[in-house]
């Protein structure tokens, strides 16, 4: 029979592909949903992530943790605004070289950081304006 993972040929039954270790039953073109087949264009994707995670691009990666942890009230102020710059740089990063990947995580460190960048520091302004008006008073 043949694997339906690397077309090999193998012995009928076999459990285990004795040329790619994957399963030669699993036809690849009956479960779209989960496919066997491995990306043909992507020998430099060594990790098991399969380029789910942007190591090799970390202003994206920074931007999306700076961007998640922008959401603390106030103090999420100082990391939005590096998680809006290291997004934009990681974005311009990832155009120039798309094989580095890691647009989503910029862009949810643009977006996060917009947001909350614009929210904390409306909230500083207020409390400046606050902190004035009462001294002046
Ligand atoms: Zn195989």
């Amino acid at each position: 029979m043949k694997c339906f993972a690397c077309q090999a040929e193998i012995p009928d039954y076999s459990a285990v592909c004795p040329k790619c270790g994957d399963d030669p039953q699993a036809n690849p073109f009956e479960a779209p949903t989960a496919p066997r087949t491995r990306p043909v264009s992507t020998p430099s994707e060594g990790d098991a992530t399969g380029g789910i995670i942007p190591y090799k691009n970390p202003k994206a990666l920074i931007a999306y943790y700076l961007g998640i942890f922008s959401g603390f009230p106030v103090i999420g102020f100082f990391l939005a605004v590096p998680a809006l710059v290291l997004g934009i740089m990681g974005l311009r990063d990832r155009n120039r070289n798309p094989a580095i990947k890691g647009s989503i995580h910029a862009g949810i460190g643009i977006g996060c950081g917009a947001i909350f960048m614009l929210l904390w520091g409306a909230v500083i302004i207020g409390m400046i304006i606050n902190y004035l008006s009462n001294t002046w008073q």
